[in-house]
């Protein structure tokens, strides 16, 4: 069967076997799969729409889409696939098995309103959660003057006033790194990690501001953005911008025991692509992660069917 006799209604029909279940409709799996449909393979997509730029109305730093809205770009990339014979089904996944089936099937998908589907191959690519420094305020404005990567939001806000909330080590680098974007830069310390005499000294030097006073709280302004913190000694501080560094926590709860493809695990059949295995995978690099398995998924399915032609 070729990706052209799928039925419309495939997602439905939990027995056939798929060349590729793509879990997760952000960059990463949008490319996968535009690949393998491109490509001619059944591919099933499951998503149950919370990727991790949901926050945020402008997507930076995406060649040839400029200032789109992420919203925007899955979207698009949602409609070439269907354009491939893509299938797409809403669906949140709870588990992914490896099995042995007669006909080729590798790997079992459990969803958690308990649906299931077969197929050769699978790719995860569920993102990360990033998890935000405990101060009062701050995750309402994440995405809206809060943010973790220079690179996506710091043009916008150059030359303007910008903090670096600190959030244990390597905070001081990101106040150093900040400081290509501003000049009127202040870390704040935030008690969450020790700054030593020299890396303050350094600090200073390239004309980084340090506030060693704690952050009570983040404050909103009238439209909804970031407009400052207010300190632990009852200052304010007006700010356009505070970068941090979260904790990334992988989105892929569902793979626990699964071998995934990589140089240990060779022969498996499960992928992982994106944020779910590297966080700091942007959208470009995360369409470049997605487009790369593709191609290696497509190989790993021909290996497959020349070594079974081999033996009838
Ligand atoms: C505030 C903010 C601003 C950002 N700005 C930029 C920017 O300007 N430029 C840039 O390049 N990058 C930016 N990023 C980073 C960008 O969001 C990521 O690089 C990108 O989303 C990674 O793509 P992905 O496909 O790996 O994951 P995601 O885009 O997060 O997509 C993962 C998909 O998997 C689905 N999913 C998760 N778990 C399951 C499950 N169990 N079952 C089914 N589906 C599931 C989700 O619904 C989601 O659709 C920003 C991030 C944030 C937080």
């Amino acid at each position: 069967m070729t990706q052209l006799d799928v039925p419309q209604h495939a997602a439905e029909n939990e027995n056939l076997l798929w060349d590729t279940i793509v879990i997760g409709a952000g960059p990463a799996g949008l490319s996968t799969a535009l690949m393998l449909t491109r490509g001619r393979r059944r591919v099933l997509v499951l998503d149950h729409g919370v990727p991790r730029n949901r926050f945020t109305d402008h997507m930076h730093g995406v060649l040839g889409h400029e200032g789109l809205a992420p919203g925007e770009l899955r979207r698009l990339g949602r409609a070439e696939v269907e354009a491939h014979e893509g299938v797409f089904a809403e669906a949140e996944v709870a588990s992914v098995t490896s099995v042995a089936g007669e006909d080729g099937a590798r790997v079992q998908v459990m969803t958690k309103d308990g649906r299931g589907f077969r197929a050769r191959a699978v790719v995860v690519a569920t993102g990360l959660r990033d998890e935000l420094p405990n101060v009062p305020g701050l995750r309402a404005l994440w995405g809206r003057g809060v943010y973790a990567c220079p690179f996506c939001d710091g043009y916008e806000h150059r030359d303007r006033p910008i903090a670096v909330l600190a959030n244990g080590e390597h905070s001081d680098l990101k106040a150093h790194m900040l400081r290509q974007w501003s000049g009127d830069l202040v870390l704040l310390v935030n008690g969450s990690f020790a700054l030593g005499e020299a890396e303050a000294r350094s600090l200073v030097a390239r004309g980084v501001r340090i506030e060693r006073s704690g952050v009570d709280e983040v404050l909103a302004g009238v439209d909804g953005r970031l407009r400052g913190v207010r300190l632990a000694d009852g200052r304010e501080l007006e700010l356009e911008a505070i970068f941090t560094n979260p904790s990334f926590v992988p989105l892929t709860g569902m793979l626990d025991g699964v071998d995934v493809r990589g140089p240990e695990h060779p022969e498996s059949r499960v992928w992982v692509v994106g944020n779910a295995g590297d966080p700091r995978a942007n959208v470009p690099v995360s369409i470049g992660q997605g487009a790369a398995a593709g191609g290696d998924i497509a190989l790993a399915l021909l290996m497959d069917e020349i070594a079974g032609a081999g033996r009838v």
